[in-house]
């Protein structure tokens, strides 16, 4: 790299001198630009930063003091040295105090001036170096406050309540997700202690993580039930914050809420155990059957033998149905369904549903009517699970139904949707009940229901599908009068919900 060359300005408008300083201090190895007066020493001096300025105090134009303090201005940092005649050397002085460095008095010897010139320019260099340090200390300080709020930013973007503690048990930091979840008061400040804001449970766990983290375990956590039913659950994690050298400084919390994961843990659990007791009665009722045939106490009791092949063969056909009710619900849960959307006429899937249970109407002698607004619009719905929404709720009005009932189905267009309602003449049930219904595995129980056989599980497998098309289903019902179900489904298909 080439060497830097300090730069030096010399304003005097003797040439003798201004030439000489100039031979003197190129030889130092001073890069060196003279001014012949005042008004070229502004200019010349304001053009760029000088690190040492020789200015002649007594100039014709504009005299040195003036040249001193208007350069002064604009380079405060350049140093300053004011040449001057014996005669001068009061002006020199008040120079001195408009921020010259110093002042060398006519006559002086090359060694003089640059002694005094190699001095300035020392002083020169601390300023500038401390001028640098400063400038660093600026940048440092900008980044850090940068780090800092980036790192902000990032523990506020974390959905997690998140921590920290130092050594004295003080919170350092704290997301509002921490403050939500404890109910800080709103001003927390650095410096408030966990015995203070924080319950025993989290406190046990930086207690518990602040004795192993010496022998090295990193990763403490625990869950726990914050509010009791369900209702919080959390998982919390504490693992320690090291410095560079590995010396642990404080201790890093997170506080996941996962009441949802455990709810779905709890509602998949409930879920087998109805299976396993929905699955288990029909078989449990087909062995006993089987077995009492078989220990021959019927003996040639051929009636009741024929009986009980039939109650065998209906318990069974009713366990394929729960079967398959199962594998449709689990398709529907993995999302292996494959739907064709399409433009679908409500009035043909209306009359095939009324076809395909044509034969259970008339065993019980159901009526049937089915009204259409002129102009119906199609659906946009895949035509398998219209149908088997609709083969759902049709099945039910026949099977909740009374013998020469009736049921009707009406088939609107409002606004975005086409409303179907499905109307019976049946049992009808209680206002309780109706909540309930759409459940998995409900089914309301009383003497009218005891009979009829059925899963619990057709009306979830109907809602569910409307829903996916982000429509709706509701039941109207009169206790001995009858019920009817209103479908909402959107015209346009407007992507899965
Ligand atoms: P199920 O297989 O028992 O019919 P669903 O999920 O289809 O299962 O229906 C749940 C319960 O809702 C039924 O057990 C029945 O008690 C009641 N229910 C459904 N549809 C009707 C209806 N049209 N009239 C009266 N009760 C009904």
């Amino acid at each position: 790299m080439e060497e830097y060359r300090p730069q030096l300005l010399v304003v005097d408008d003797e040439l003798g001198m201004r030439e000489g300083i100039r031979r003197i201090f190129t030889l130092e190895g001073y890069d060196v630009t003279v001014a012949e007066n005042g008004t070229e020493g502004l200019e010349k001096g304001a053009a760029k930063e000088f690190d040492v300025a020789l200015i002649d105090l007594k100039m014709p134009d504009i005299d040195g003091l003036t040249v001193l303090r208007q350069l002064k201005e604009v380079y405060p940092d350049t140093e300053y040295m004011m040449i001057t005649a014996f005669a001068g050397i009061d002006t020199a002085v008040e120079a001195t105090r408009h921020g010259a460095y110093t002042y060398i008095p006519k006559p002086f010897t090359p060694d003089q001036i640059v002694f005094e010139v190699n001095r300035a320019l020392g002083k020169r260099r601390l300023t500038l170096e401390t001028r640098e340090l400063r400038a660093e200390q600026r940048r440092r300080l900008l980044e850090i406050s940068q780090e800092k709020s980036r790192l902000r930013t990032i523990i506020n973007a974390v959905s997690d309540a998140l921590f920290v503690t130092n050594l004295e048990d003080e919170i350092v930091l704290a997301n509002p997700q921490t403050r939500a979840l404890f109910e800080f008061p709103a001003s927390i400040a650095a410096g408030d202690r966990i015995s203070d804001l924080l319950p025993p449970e989290v406190i046990a766990l930086i207690r518990e993580a602040q004795e192993k983290a010496p022998h090295g375990i990193e990763l403490i956590s625990h869950e726990w039930e914050m509010k009791p039913n369900l209702e919080l659950f959390v998982n919390m994690k504490t693992a320690p914050v090291r410095d560079p050298a590995g010396d642990i400084i404080g201790f890093v919390t997170t506080i996941q809420d996962v009441t949802q994961l455990k709810r779905l843990d709890a509602q998949k659990s409930q879920f087998v155990s109805m299976v396993a007791h929905e699955l288990k009665a029909p078989v449990a009722a087909v062995s006993g059957y089987l077995e009492t045939m078989n220990s021959r106490v019927l003996g040639d009791d051929v009636g009741s033998y024929e009986r009980m092949i039939v109650r065998s063969g209906e318990r069974l056909q009713a366990l394929i149905d729960l079967v398959n009710d199962l594998l449709n619900i689990s398709r529907r849960e993995l999302g292996t369904v494959r739907r064709e959307i399409a433009a679908v006429r409500v009035e043909e899937v209306v009359e095939s549903t009324r076809e395909l249970l044509h034969g259970e109407m008339e065993k019980r002698g159901i009526a049937w009517k089915a009204e259409f607004d002129d102009a119906l619009p199609t659906i946009d719905i895949d035509r398998d699970e219209f149908s088997r929404v609709l083969t759902n709720l049709v099945s039910n009005a026949i099977k909740y139904n009374r013998e020469k009932g009736s049921i009707a189905v009406r088939a609107k267009r409002e606004d975005g949707v086409v409303s179907i309602a499905i109307r019976d003449r049946g049992i009808g049930m209680k206002p309780e009940d109706r909540e309930l219904l759409f459940r998995q595995f409900y089914r309301i129980k009383n003497d009218e229901t005891r009979a009829i056989p059925g899963t619990g599980l057709g009306l979830s497998i109907v809602k569910q599908i409307v829903e996916s098309y982000h429509g709706n289903i509701t039941v109207e019902s009169t206790w001995g009068e009858g019920s009817t179900f209103t479908l909402r489904l959107p015209i346009r298909f407007t992507g899965e919900g």
